[in-house]
């Protein structure tokens, strides 16, 4: 039987700080005070019934999967509501001139496109569940284009995550 898991979880109980370079050591830090009482927040109190219940703070950082989740929605939004009729189309991307009209066409595309420029290495969607300390996770097939499971134990989940968290001063994507 899988439990739910989160990257989060993996990182408060399962990380080895030793051997991280200090921006790996930040972002663990700011993911596993993500909406934890650590970052602190607000109590929010229902006006009809009097009940409590705590809000906490996110930690904005860019590659939690909690915040980035939602920083890909919006930017996705704010690109479909840039995409008026009108005569132009403007991309970060660089994108061969001839296939702008076929992008304005298709929506959808941008989606795409958000998900890939705002993509952090493992979103908690991936993150099937846990199941004796080992993590599921939903792996593509670039192949076929299906999906098979990847079964990894946690401290090479971790691993694997803090490849993609480079040292400061390196930016992967320009967006
Ligand atoms: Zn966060």
């Amino acid at each position: 039987m899988l439990e739910p898991a989160t990257l989060q979880d993996q990182i408060r109980d399962f990380l080895d700080p030793q051997g991280l370079h200090a921006q790996q050591q930040r972002v663990c830090t700011h993911l596993i005070g993500c909406r934890a009482e650590a970052l602190g927040g607000l109590n929010g109190r229902c006006d009809q019934c009097g009940a409590e219940q705590p809000r906490y703070r996110s930690c904005g950082d860019r590659h939690c999967p909690q915040c980035q989740g939602r920083a890909t929605e919006a930017w996705s939004e704010r690109q479909r509501a840039n995409q008026l009729p009108v005569p132009y189309f403007h991309l970060v991307f660089t994108l061969p001139h001839r296939l702008n009209p076929w992008v304005q066409s298709h929506p959808e595309v941008i989606g795409y496109l958000a998900r890939y420029t705002h993509r952090i290495a493992l979103s908690n969607a991936r993150i099937l569940g846990l199941d004796d300390d080992q993590v599921s996770l939903s792996d593509h097939d670039y192949r076929d284009g299906g999906h098979k499971t990847l079964t990894l134990d946690a401290p090479e989940l971790i691993r694997r995550f803090l490849l993609h968290v480079p040292p400061k001063g390196l930016i992967r994507v320009r967006h």
